[in-house]
């Protein structure tokens, strides 16, 4: 009998297909049944494998891209890190636009991947020429040859997830969901997951986590952009200061905001209590789960599922560094936590 190596092509061919993972301990109290979309599972560790690899491959498609050609990008680290590792596989050159609020982890990693990355500002308005934005439309215009894959404002990023994570989690639920969870960046994730949700079975209910400080919910409310809504927060990836073309606000039903705080101390709870290692905004996914429970949004038999979008690896000068968390005024008693996991022999 003739025997096939089991071998991948290339790393390329892992991106997608990740687990559901079955949540006991954080939600054992609740009503209802809770199922975690572990994202970090992909091979660059987040969401953003998809939608990189998508995008990338429909331009080639339609032979916008040609060997060599330069791929640029806004991103918060994630986006970055997939469209530098698909760059790296298909030939060309990736020059990353970021903002300075990106842990230094992600800034190194995306150099590790080979991307030229250029740290932008984070607190100055979208059309500020020293923005992410601005600058990366800047290099754009000024280098021949390059595609500018503009996440917020591609509909191919909601597509991405239409055409994979959706279908996923439908399959991998065997149709049996009535809640889908999920954070809201260019909200790509969401409103394509979605999407395909509510054509299957438009009775899911499709909630978006927000943070304090971003525009987002209140836009989903009044159709209102209001700039008074936006100050500085800490987590990444998770809402903004403009109003994305990526977000499909029709096919998403609510949305819930979630501090810096809480999501923090609830990325860590994750670790501790499902031995899932994950991003911030995981913890602000479960933060809102948290939440919608005790405002008694769920009832025995719900399925629901939530979306965690990185791994915790990228967060580690950040959530998961007690000085970090002390420093931000994040323990409530000095260092109490970092005191009892640790255990200094003399
Ligand atoms: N979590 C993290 C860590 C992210 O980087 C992003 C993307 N900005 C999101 C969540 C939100 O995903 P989306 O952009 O698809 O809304």
């Amino acid at each position: 009998m003739e025997q096939k190596k089991q071998v991948c092509e290339n790393v390329l061919d892992l991106v997608g297909n990740t687990p559901i993972i079955k949540l006991k301990n954080m939600t054992s109290s609740f009503k209802g049944n809770y199922y975690a979309k572990v994202e970090a599972f992909n091979p660059g560790h987040s969401s953003k494998d998809r939608i990189a690899l998508y995008i990338i491959e429909q331009a080639e498609k339609k032979g916008i891209l040609k060997p060599g050609d330069t791929i640029i990008e806004t991103t918060s680290g994630n986006t970055g890190f997939s469209i530098a590792m698909v760059s790296i596989i298909k030939g060309y050159e990736c020059i990353l636009a970021v903002s300075s609020k990106s842990s230094a982890d992600k800034i190194d990693m995306l150099k590790a991947m080979g991307a030229k990355v250029y740290v932008c500002p984070a607190h100055v308005s979208a059309d500020d020429p020293r923005s992410y934005y601005q600058v990366a439309k800047r290099l754009h215009e000024e280098i021949k040859g390059s595609v500018y894959i503009n996440q917020y404002f591609n509909e191919l990023n909601i597509d991405a997830h239409y055409q994979s994570t959706g279908p996923e989690i439908w399959n991998q639920m065997n149709g049996e969901i009535t809640h889908l969870v999920a954070c809201s960046g260019t909200g790509g994730t969401i409103s394509g997951t979605a999407r395909f949700l509510k054509e299957m079975n438009p009775n899911i209910k499709v909630i978006g986590v927000d943070a304090f400080g971003s525009v987002i919910k209140k836009y989903h409310e009044t159709k209102e952009f209001d700039e008074n809504e936006i100050y500085p927060y800490r987590i990444e990836g998770l809402g903004k200061n403009l109003i994305p073309s990526a977000t499909d606000f029709d096919a998403i039903d609510e949305f819930i905001k979630v501090t810096d705080q809480e999501s923090a101390h609830t990325a860590r709870e994750i670790a501790h209590k499902e031995g899932l290692f994950v991003g911030y905004t995981s913890g602000a996914a479960m933060q809102a789960i948290k939440q919608l429970n005790e405002e008694g949004e769920f009832k025995e038999g719900d399925e629901v599922v939530v979306i965690f979008p990185d791994h915790g690896s990228r967060y580690m000068s950040k959530v998961y560094s007690d000085q970090w968390m002390s420093d931000q005024g994040f323990f409530d008693t000095e260092n109490e936590e970092a005191a009892q996991s640790i255990q200094y022999v003399k």
